[in-house]
């Protein structure tokens, strides 16, 4: 028997905003615990919270960006539970009236593409961190109160390769929206898996479980084929699935139980009695849509039909905002879209690969490489001595300028690039070949000077006499 798997998931994503949601205290990361906080993030009694403009304004921004249907009408509600992590014992949400609903999005596995439809986008606020000590659990709250939006899914994901396109890609739109910097290692971006199995060709789901707060793509991925084999082996065992929320344990990749499943009116949710609901009219979602950036989808549809890049290359480049950034760059200093393109696909692309790192790590600006391309189209290095100098300039972060010139490399002395050009012109300067060979030694002289002219002085004297003296002797 096969059984298939079926996911939804739930994305919780920092937004970007400089201040929490509810009050003027930054969100700044990595700050010293505690630092970050006032009455109203600490749920000291009697403050009122009041929403942050900014936060709603994100918050549609990403809806757009994944196709969703903005509430003119939404509100907020109370979650609550008690935990060390929520000062309130609330968690400020939103239950029946999100801001977003039914997106979607189309991810592509191999050939075959798949809509994961979006069933709706909310935010809520932050909890705080609680950290681990020998001596006990400490808990610091500058996270309490920081922006989220939560993604939920349909159940419309059927593979981990798909679970995991799908969450690169909310990812990457997010990025180009500039509504997080969804630093998964920060924890701005975070994932919950919902996964159940059915036998092939069921109509029927089976019951879920639910792994929350997978931190990064390879989790996600890990996590994911784990609980779906326990699940499969427990359902060929005759057993039964039970619902529950469960844990991934990143040291020996197993996920374990945390508690037995909560449902929602385990929550006992109300509406917000603090807060006034979020209304918007159309003119001001309108003039959101008009602020938004291109997206990925739009930008490789321009790329094709304006810049002629090829469907690969275009695909490449804006599955990836800081790549297409880059490349964007390059184009302001350097006027041949489709040689850059397969500059940073094919050469910087196989550096930052090799090397582990990302584009937004290395020490080469868009700038420095737009000039090293200007080079070889000026035919001051060859295409193969440019390879080198990018090598060097993403090792040492030197500037292109200065490595040409360290290297001695602004003159042409690539043998091949040389006797393509010395070929042309002794085809041209027949008349003097021949007083060559009647032995005007000066002629030699006279076709140096034809080559260095062609190369505008960027050929090396010495390789250019050398391969002269060859042909002509030959
Ligand atoms: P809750 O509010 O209890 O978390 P939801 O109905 O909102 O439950 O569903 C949460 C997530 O679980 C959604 O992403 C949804 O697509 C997914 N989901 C629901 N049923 C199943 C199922 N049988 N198998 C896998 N995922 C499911
Ligand atoms: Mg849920
Ligand atoms: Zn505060």
């Amino acid at each position: 028997m096969k059984y298939e798997m079926v996911i939804g998931l739930e994305i919780h994503v920092e937004l970007g905003t400089k201040s929490k949601i509810f009050c003027s205290c930054s969100t700044q990361f990595g700050n010293k615990p505690n630092t970050n906080v006032c009455p109203v993030c600490l749920g000291m009694p009697g403050v009122l919270p009041v929403l942050n403009e900014k936060v709603a304004e994100y918050a549609v921004k990403a809806g757009l960006s994944l196709n969703c249907e903005i509430a003119k009408f939404s509100k907020l509600d109370r979650k609550n539970y008690f935990y060390p992590d929520l000062p309130k014992a609330y968690q400020v949400s939103q239950y029946d009236l999100p801001l977003c609903i039914g997106g979607y999005l189309d991810v592509s596995v191999g050939e075959e593409t798949t809509r994961v439809g979006i069933t709706r986008i909310h935010i809520e606020e932050d909890a705080g961190k609680l950290v681990h000590t020998q001596d006990g659990t400490l808990i610091d709250y500058n996270r309490c109160g920081v922006p989220l939006i939560e993604i939920v899914t349909e159940p419309d994901i059927r593979s981990a390769e798909q679970a995991v396109e799908f969450a690169k890609s909310v990812r990457n739109i997010l990025l180009y929206a500039k509504v997080s910097d969804c630093k998964m290692q920060e924890g701005s971006m975070r994932f919950d898996v919902n996964l159940s199995v059915r036998e092939q060709g069921a109509k029927q789901f089976g019951t879920r479980t639910e792994m929350k707060n997978l931190s990064s793509f390879k989790m996600l991925q890990k996590a994911i084929e784990y609980e779906y084999a326990r699940q499969v082996k427990a359902v060929k065992n005759g057993e039964r699935i039970i619902q529950q929320t469960r844990r991934w344990d990143e040291t020996n990749n197993v996920s374990v139980v945390l508690r037995s499943k909560e449902n929602a009116h385990d929550y006992r949710y109300f509406p917000e009695p603090d807060l006034l609901p979020v209304v918007l009219n159309d003119e001001v979602i309108n003039s959101i849509k008009t602020s938004m950036p291109e997206m990925p989808k739009e930008k490789k549809q321009r790329y094709i039909s304006q810049l002629s890049l090829s469907e690969y290359d275009a695909g490449v480049l804006t599955a990836n905002s800081q790549l297409c950034e880059f490349y964007e760059n390059i184009l302001k200093e350097f006027n041949d879209a489709k040689t850059a393109a397969n500059w940073v696909i094919v050469e910087l692309m196989a550096l930052i690969n090799k090397s582990d790192t990302s584009i937004e790590e290395i020490k080469i600006t868009a700038s420095s490489m737009a000039q090293l391309l200007n080079f070889i189209k000026d035919g001051k290095i060859s295409g193969k001595m440019a390879k080198d100098v990018l090598l060097e300039m993403f090792e040492t972060g030197s500037s292109e300028d200065e490595i040409v010139k360290s290297k001695g490399l602004s003159q042409i002395s690539d043998a091949g690039e040389l006797e393509k050009i010395i070929d042309e012109i002794l085809k041209n300067n027949q008349a003097s070949v021949n007083d060559y060979h009647l032995g005007k030694k000066q002629a030699m002289g006279f076709l140096v000077g034809q080559v260095m002219r062609a190369t505008k002085g960027a050929a090396n004297p010495q390789s250019v006499n050398e391969i002269l003296n060859k042909k002509l002797n030959n």
